[in-house]
């Protein structure tokens, strides 16, 4: 076995090349190589040598686009969720695409700690657990604390340096006064984490209404679910914060697709479209969407009528701006998670990006994390009507 530094990949015979970034999301490439995990050369073949490969693709021009990240989740440990009952969600969303989760709270976990130290202690343990052990490969951004009234600058300091990089959702938890919640927002910033909201109705017993007026307030981030999770705001509320707060504007699968499609032509109306991101918000009440993310995309090129290109951004570069992570964008020098993706067999449109348009989703034909082949043909997305063919040395 070649050893993980030179393990190298090649995907050549590309039809369709989608890079996750807004700016240019389809570039002339028919071929994409990984080095040792990371993307070293995005072009045409006729400039590569094959002779070393570990792992070679024919794509059999097939669309190649970024692993998607899922910009909201709630974790416990593993792949376990006592929410939705499920024991291997983890593994399912992998199979439509899915390969970098960030937790946007572990508020599932049964008899989460409320207090300041046991939450300390379990956004650190749930970080070290999933770092330590990724399910299936996909790389789980976990530990995000609730905020606690009694945390203070050094309590931020000293989570920034354990590898916690973001808030749970504000508006969950024990922390009530919206001034109070703002302050400690300002705080965990200073300290280089990300801050996302709860917006919306209530969800669960802990949560609370979250208005425009208390998410301007609190001006974080990443305005969480504004499509609701479950319930959304009205659209003079939604318009609000697309115009007064500078986060970015999260859609979620289960949330409202009313308010989906209301934010995205806000958006569009201020030429804001690089502010979109995309999450499931599951494991929730109304369970794992296993396909969540590609339905996403689907929704929001179809009925928002957004070029498909640029709705597969909104769960891949941009989510990775935001979050400040290294891969999401198909480019030289960032982590090769990749997906090969063909339209579904029997679809009205051939093309992964026709399927997009027409609200179809295509079939994921292989799963790339860090180079490495992780899923050949997903067991849950619909069957091909190209199958690439692989070629395994290593
Ligand atoms: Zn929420």
């Amino acid at each position: 076995m070649s050893n993980l530094k030179s393990y190298t990949s090649i995907i050549h015979n590309i039809g369709t090349f989608l890079t996750g970034d807004l700016a240019a999301p389809l570039v002339d490439a028919d071929t994409l190589v990984s080095v040792g995990g990371m993307i070293t050369y995005v072009g045409q073949a006729v400039d590569v040598d094959f002779s070393t490969a570990d792992l070679v693709i024919d794509a059999k021009q097939s669309t190649v686009m970024p692993g998607l990240i899922d910009n909201h989740t709630h974790p416990t440990l593993g792949e376990y969720s006592p929410r939705s009952g499920n024991h291997n969600w983890i593994w399912h969303s992998l199979q439509g695409g899915v390969t970098t989760m960030i937790s946007a709270g572990e508020v599932h976990v049964p008899g989460l700690p409320t207090d300041r130290v046991g939450t300390i202690a379990m956004a650190i343990a749930a970080q070290r657990s999933f770092s330590n052990a990724r399910p299936c490969g996909v790389k789980m951004e976990a530990g995000a604390p609730l905020l606690n009234d009694e945390f203070s600058d050094q309590d931020f300091a000293e989570m920034v340096a354990q590898g916690i990089n973001q808030l749970g959702e504000v508006g969950i938890g024990p922390v009530k006064s919206v001034s109070r919640a703002a302050e400690l927002v300002k705080m965990a910033r200073k300290h280089g984490m990300t801050s996302i909201t709860h917006t919306g109705g209530p969800s669960i017993s802990t949560s609370q209404r979250m208005g425009a007026e208390e998410i301007l307030e609190i001006a974080p981030d990443i305005i969480g679910h504004i499509n609701g999770g479950y319930t959304a705001l009205a659209p003079s509320q939604i318009r609000c914060l697309c115009e007064g707060c500078l986060g970015a504007l999260e859609i979620v699968h289960n949330g409202n697709e009313f308010a989906a499609v209301t934010t995205l032509n806000y958006a569009r109306e201020m030429n804001q479209l690089d502010r979109i991101v995309i999450g499931t918000d599951s494991p929730a009440g109304c369970g794992v969407p296993a396909l969540g993310m590609l339905r996403a995309i689907a929704l929001l090129s179809s009925f928002g009528d957004v070029p498909p290109e640029k709705a597969v951004c909104f769960a891949t570069g941009n989510t990775a701006k935001v979050r400040k992570l290294n891969r999401g964008v198909l480019k030289v020098g960032r982590e090769a998670d990749i997906l090969i993706a063909c339209g579904p067999l029997g679809g009205a449109e051939p093309s992964v990006l026709g399927s997009f348009s027409s609200g179809d989703l295509p079939s994921i034909t292989s799963v790339l994390i860090d180079g490495r082949l992780v899923v050949r043909q997903s067991r849950n997305s619909p069957p091909p009507s190209v199958t690439p063919e692989i070629t395994l040395r290593n």
